[in-house]
């Protein structure tokens, strides 16, 4: 397979489109990034990797993080973190409050905002420097030191996070949140605010493509059947309730951020990152799902 030949026939055509949607303009330091970078990078399981575009700019990774704090959570206290929070698509919008009030604070998943409270509770729990201890387990991965959070980005989402106060204080109201929700919130909008390029996202994610391996096999960061679980919740959670679609025309396990980037994990083959700031109405790339549908189309790499 020419992966490089096609990616680059891709991104030339993904490029050339009208870059339909919006930033995200509700956190203002979002607003300051440039709405025509794109970039792409692939890496897979047998070590080839090919970037192209904006691939090596770091960019706010905001929700992909959730995958993250999914995965350090999961490693420290296993299957008992579904008592915390569900495995249900949710349907809703990432920032949605309808579910919560019925379903008594328990979350519908981990990658809807307030399953991802419900993580970084568990999270403060379990760490010493939650902070430091969560950049020290993603820097590890892939010994990348390079990786950090952006200051800016949390403060200015602290500024203006209603919602996701909001939501914080009707989980705590339901007993689910251990910890404060102002520390809670301290450390979402810290993960939120992690800084990384498609190149670093390919690299870090290929655990999710091997087993819950890191690919040079020397750290196991979850196990085979957390890691094929991690996979199945990408696939049915990871957009939100564009979610359905995704699998629709991708294909993949994946997950967005309102910054603009989307990974999407092939298990057993590799990891493509794409990053491109404008969104459609559901808060996804508008330009990375179109690269990654015309991808998977053309590679017949999807998982179906
Ligand atoms: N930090 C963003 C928020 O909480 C993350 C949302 C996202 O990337 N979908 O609103």
């Amino acid at each position: 397979m020419d992966f490089k030949e096609i990616i680059e026939d891709i991104y030339k055509k993904t490029a050339a489109l009208k870059n339909k949607g919006q930033i995200a303009s509700y956190i203002p330091e979002l607003l300051k990034i440039d709405p025509n970078k794109f970039g792409v990078h692939i890496s897979t399981i047998d070590g080839f990797n090919f970037g192209i575009g904006d691939y090596q700019d770091k960019f706010s990774i905001q929700s992909i993080s959730k995958v993250l704090s999914l995965s350090m959570a999961y490693n420290i206290v296993g299957e008992k973190i579904w008592k915390r929070l569900d495995v249900e698509p949710s349907g809703t919008a990432f920032n949605s409050l309808v579910q919560l009030e019925t379903e008594k604070g328990i979350p519908r998943n981990p990658f809807i905002n307030a399953g991802a409270h419900v993580i970084c509770d568990i999270l403060l729990s379990h760490l010493k420097n939650p902070k430091e201890d969560f950049l020290t387990f993603v820097r590890s991965i892939t010994q990348n030191s390079e990786i950090n959070y952006n200051t800016k980005v949390v403060t200015s989402e602290k500024s203006v996070g209603y919602r996701n106060v909001a939501l914080c204080n009707l989980i705590k109201s339901f007993g689910n949140l251990d910890n404060e929700p102002s520390e809670v919130l301290d450390f979402y909008f810290h993960l939120c605010s992690l800084e990384m390029s498609c190149q670093e996202l390919s690299q870090l994610f290929m655990y999710l493509a091997n087993d819950g391996k890191t690919i040079d096999n020397s750290q196991q960061i979850l196990t085979k059947s957390q890691s094929k679980r991690v996979n199945a919740l990408m696939q049915t959670c990871g957009f939100y309730d564009e979610s359905g679609e995704f699998s629709f025309k991708v294909g993949l396990p994946g997950k967005s951020g309102v910054g603009g980037g989307i990974i999407a994990v092939h298990p057993d083959q590799y990891v493509i990152a794409v990053w491109s700031p404008n969104l459609n109405e559901k808060g996804n790339s508008y330009k990375g799902m179109c690269f990654l549908e015309e991808f998977t189309t053309k590679t017949e790499l999807s998982i179906f």
